[in-house]
């Protein structure tokens, strides 16, 4: 009999579902845009020789960013630059990074993270304003560095030559992206919840995903053998061979599971009172585009373009990058509509390219349609795009994080601006197209009368409505218990949204994660929703729920859950009524 390592299981919450086996690999850096990652000490070598690489790189482009702002800005403001090239050439710095991948083997992103936060602190106990100057460039330079370590071409986790399971504190949705592209099978993650965007990419990537496992790190070793179950939000460190059987077993019955919803295609959308629904499918990877119309979606509502400079950065993505799939788009999903939402940079989602400072509160700050019209230059691109796209479709483009008319009103401008200029260089622009607002901050939803004379739809994102009007951090573990979407508050904004569109004659749809949960769904037809957009998996499942209701009855429901004082409450009106049907169909 052998004996190995016992068998622990640690339970958290399972955001994503799905099982992944494989080996462990810890990851840290939950502030950072870096994580630390051990290495192998056969490869420090490689890896210094990386740093030493990408500082060169550093180097040459620092070259020629200082020549050009010294013919067009004067030598005196090019100066600065000197400051930060001769910061990328200082011995005693690199060889501090270096000493760290050597002695800590580590990679080189996170020796120039730690080692730059280690200097910050020590020149920032000098006080005195040249130290201050000199932590600035520090900042700057380990910044700069960073961009060429991370390019979209280097994998984050080298060759891998098994299944991996990422055991982290925390990630950001751009590295679970790109961990997802690689031999990833599932992340266990401290940090998180339910909405937070790393938990997005993980449904879309169809990778388990399993949060509020705290000290995570701590518990489990890189290298031991992992089970993760994202259904049953569980965590088994170090399974024996005959559960890494029954769960190899249990992962193949759920991808047949998943490939028989597929069926329900056909199926009409239809409350039992014959209230038809319009079921549109969430996007945010290109690779999901041929899956709205396999699971039955009749158009996309949410493209969350914002992945694709994600998955780009460094590099901006150029005009033809975002013609190409936005022109995928439409001609898959022709003759139903695709909606494509600007940039929603900012906030956690990384936008280090485009913004200019540091945010002390990111998610209350530069964030959607703010962040496009403080940098007009960079946006337009994506602009141009959709209005030459627009002509392979019927094309929706919905703005983000609207919080007052006048952005509405100057986005427009932009628009006009953008389809001025491909006329004069004689190239097509749509004119058919529509232009809507997400409903995601609550001044836009108390405003939403006013809004609605300036746009052709809304959509509502409960995601950010929630976290924004319940003061609540959506990626936060510690508040999630916060986090209710049945609370009155929330029922009272998106009735007014509804009640708002329709006295205005404008379409409104829901694509915050709260139209994915069955649970939900019948009160949100109550509140008058009949266009709903989840991820295209969870179609078959909002179809049944829907096909097994009546709107009507749902209808009296929803007006007597807004008058409800608390989350509660309405959460028990709901899910008694719930249990009845459920008896009913059974
Ligand atoms: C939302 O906030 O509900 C939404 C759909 O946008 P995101 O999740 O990308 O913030
Ligand atoms: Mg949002």
């Amino acid at each position: 009999m052998s004996h190995g390592p016992p068998t622990t299981i640690v339970r958290g919450l399972g955001v994503a579902e799905g099982i992944g086996i494989g080996r462990a690999i810890c990851v840290a850096g939950r502030t950072a845009d870096v994580f630390r990652l051990p290495i192998d000490p056969s490869a420090v070598d490689a890896e210094i020789e990386r740093l030493r690489d990408a500082v060169e790189r550093a180097q040459q482009e620092l070259d020629t960013v200082r020549r050009r702002a010294g013919r067009e800005l004067g030598e005196e403001l090019a100066e600065i630059f000197d400051a930060h090239s001769l910061m990328l050439d200082d011995r005693a710095f690199l060889g501090r990074i270096e000493l760290c991948v050597r002695e800590e083997k580590v990679n080189a992103e996170w020796a120039v993270h730690t080692t730059t936060e280690a200097l910050e602190k020590r020149f920032g106990a000098l006080d005195s304003p040249q130290h201050m100057a000199r932590i600035e460039d520090l900042i700057d330079v380990a910044e700069y560095l960073q961009r060429f370590l991370q390019g979209a071409e280097r994998s984050l986790l080298g060759d891998l030559n098994e299944d991996v399971v990422v055991i982290a504190d925390d990630l950001t949705p751009s590295d679970a992206v790109r961990l997802g592209r690689e031999r990833v099978v599932g992340f266990a993650l401290e940090n998180g919840g339910p909405t937070s965007h790393t938990t997005i990419i993980a449904r879309s990537l169809h990778l388990p995903l399993v949060t509020g496992l705290a000290n995570v790190t701590s518990l489990v070793h890189s290298d031991q053998p992992i089970i993760i179950d994202g259904s049953a939000g569980e965590l088994i460190i170090a399974p024996s061979a005959a559960q890494i059987a029954d769960y190899e077993q249990r992962r193949k019955s759920l991808v047949q599971a998943n490939r028989a919803k597929t069926l329900s295609r056909g199926l009409e959308a239809v409350t039992r009172d014959g209230e038809q629904i319009q079921l549109l499918a969430n996007i945010d990877l290109p690779e999901e585009i041929h899956e709205a119309a396999e699971f039955g979606a009749a158009g996309v509502g949410l493209y969350r373009s914002e992945f694709l400079y994600i998955e780009m950065s460094p590099d901006l993505p150029t005009e033809e990058d975002h013609l190409q799939i936005y022109g995928d788009l439409l001609r898959s999903i022709h003759p139903h509509p695709v909606t494509i939402r600007t940039f929603d940079l900012g906030g956690r989602k990384l936008a280090r390219e485009v913004l200019e400072t540091r945010e002390a509160n990111p998610v209350l700050g530069l964030r959607g349609i703010r962040l496009t019209l403080a940098r007009p230059d960079i946006f337009k691109i994506q602009i141009r795009a959709l209005m030459r796209a627009g002509c392979e479709g019927p094309l929706k483009i919905m703005i983000p994080m609207v919080s007052a008319v006048e952005e509405v009103l100057q986005f427009k401008q932009l628009i006009a601006e953008v389809q001025e200029e491909l006329r004069t260089e004689g190239l097509s622009t749509c004119t058919t197209y529509e232009l809507g607002a997400m409903i995601e901050v609550p001044s836009a939803a108390l405003i939403a009368d006013a809004l609605a004379r300036e746009v052709d739809f809304f959509s509502i994102g409960t995601n950010d409505l929630i976290q924004y009007s319940m003061a609540v951090d959506r990626n936060n573990e510690h508040v999630s218990y916060l986090y209710r979407p049945l609370h009155p508050a929330i029922l009272r904004l998106i009735r007014l949204t509804v009640e708002s569109a329709e006295r205005a004659g404008i379409g409104v749809s829901i694509c915050g994660e709260m139209a994915a949960n069955p649970r939900y769904v019948p009160l949100l037809i109550g509140l008058g929703l009949r266009t709903l957009s989840a991820s295209p998996r969870s179609i078959p499942e909002l179809k049944a729920q829907i096909r097994s209701v009546e709107a009507a009855e749902w209808r009296e429901i929803a007006l007597r859950c807004i008058d409800l004082a608390t989350a509660a409450d309405v959460e028990r009106e709901v899910d008694a009524r719930l249990m009845v049907e459920e008896q009913v169909v059974s």
